[in-house]
């Protein structure tokens, strides 16, 4: 008897050439059937019949921290049907600490952010400090490190070092680009890009250097493309929200976020406190609340009351990634086919800006992508890229991560890890992590009796062989 049957959808699955109505058998978190109008009985069905059904969405950028009041994580991307994703700075200790009270049934990989005070002891750390924190990382089940470049930005040849050594260890490396000299954007990519010198390296969101910071942000996108393109041992992803991510909190009349001075200038507000709250008030800007499940971002005056009640100690978001450029990166391909930009991502979990399904769904309505090419980037790629062989596929014997849409409401359905049901039709279901792991962070995370997914090794070649579409 299967555990689970996922029956009648429209089945998309591009690693295997597959796009027909089939039912999917599941057992053990294993896909162990596949085909039309499967025979066996089931103990749960799942009706996916006018749906559509593709290998689990990997979101390669969030943020899964419960820092700040923000426990929501989780579970927002439970909801928004993603199965698997790249937590993009930790802190590791508490992603792991937060799993009994926040745990919605994903599977998270995490990086470290390398970053004085907090996991360096200066700006300019010595080789044997640099490696220290990469082994230490992935001894206790992180993947690699991050690069925190937009915020904390280190010296060039401290990153370049950094990407270095995390290369020899076969660590991932991921980077918001930025260092002492240029800052992030465009001319921050640049230094970035030469600084890889061919080797792996995670681009974060490569639509945050294309908002008309440097020049206008079409030039700036087709730059960025460019740069990808001549640099296929980097990997990257681009979000497809508008909103961005800061603080809002203002100390001496002015906001502790230089991000946050630039959005405020943007709108034209004054960057104080007067200008924080004629923002919020007239809804340029949003201050994240969590409403005890999830996040949700409120402007306007009920918006204004509750960032009072803070003492402006908030965080919250500000609609600056112009649409030009987030949907240039999200399209552009290669000369072979292959993704210029190899995922779709949100840096979202905290912030309510998952929207892979909603604004992914309209990318394909638009003609901008196919439903295939879609998965592909929400789904395929991600696990390419991770060395997780049985992920982003549907195969049988792969893991039984499922995204379950519906194309209409351009929402997801139903979101099933590792063959059980964490999502369905709003409801969150699903309890417990998945960490995906280093086989050096596999004893750290059984000892503390997490789910331990083991990645296989950082494969920099497969980045540079990306899938052909
Ligand atoms: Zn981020």
């Amino acid at each position: 008897m299967y555990d689970l049957l996922i029956r009648g959808g429209r089945v998309v699955d591009p690693k295997n050439g597959v796009d027909a109505v089939l039912d999917v058998a599941i057992e053990d978190g294993r896909v162990v059937e596949i085909g039309e109008e499967l025979a066996g009985c089931a103990k749960e069905t799942l009706d996916a019949a006018g749906k559509i059904v593709i290998p689990g969405i990997i979101d390669m950028h969030t943020h899964m921290r419960t820092l700040f009041g923000h426990p929501h994580a989780q579970r927002m991307i439970a909801l928004a049907g993603v199965c698997t994703t790249l937590d993009m700075a930790g802190p590791t200790d508490n992603i792991l600490d937060s799993i009994p009270g926040s745990g919605a049934g994903v599977n998270i990989a995490i990086l470290e952010a390398a970053r004085a005070p907090l996991t360096l002891s200066c700006d300019r750390p010595a080789k044997a400090e640099r490696e220290a924190l990469i082994d230490r990382v992935l001894e206790e089940g992180a993947i690699g490190i991050k690069l925190m470049g937009g915020h904390f930005p280190m010296d060039l040849d401290i990153s370049q070092a950094l990407i270095e050594e995390a290369n020899d260890k076969k660590a991932w490396v991921g980077w918001h680009v930025g260092n002492t000299v240029n800052g992030s954007n465009i001319l921050g990519l640049r230094d970035a890009v030469a600084a890889a010198e061919g080797k792996f390296l995670h681009v974060a969101h490569v639509n945050s250097y294309c908002r008309a910071q440097v020049r206008d942000e079409l030039s700036e996108a087709l730059e960025a493309i460019d740069l990808l393109k001549a640099n296929p041992n980097l990997f990257s992803e681009s979000y497809l929200s508008p909103l961005n991510g800061t603080r809002l909190t203002i100390e001496n009349d002015e906001p502790v976020s230089k991000v946050t001075v630039t959005c405020l200038k943007k709108v034209g507000c004054t960057p104080d406190y007067a200008g924080m709250q004629e923002a919020i008030l007239k809804g340029y800007a949003g201050v994240l609340r969590d409403d005890g499940v999830i996040g949700e971002l409120i402007s306007g005056p009920e918006g204004v009351e509750y960032w009072k009640s803070q003492n402006t100690v908030t965080s919250g978001s500000f609609a600056v990634n112009p649409a030009t450029s987030r949907f240039l990166l999200a399209q552009a391909k290669r000369d072979n086919g292959s993704f210029v930009v190899d995922c779709f991502s949100t840096d979202g979990g905290t912030y309510p800006r998952n929207v892979i399904v909603e604004n992914g769904l309209l990318l394909v309505q638009f003609g901008a992508v196919t439903l295939n090419e879609f998965v592909v980037k929400a789904s395929l790629n991600g696990a390419l890229a991770l060395n997780l062989p049985s992920k982003g596929h549907l195969a049988v014997g792969a893991d039984a991560d499922v995204s379950i849409l519906d194309f209409d409401a351009k929402k997801a359905y139903a979101t099933v890890v590792n063959g059980k049901i964490i999502m369905k039709e709003g409801q969150l279901l699903g309890s417990g992590t998945g960490i995906v792991c280093d086989e050096r962070g596999e004893a750290a995370l059984t000892k503390r009796g997490i789910r331990a997914i083991v990645k296989g090794a950082l494969d920099p070649q497969a980045i540079v062989n990306r899938h052909l579409c």
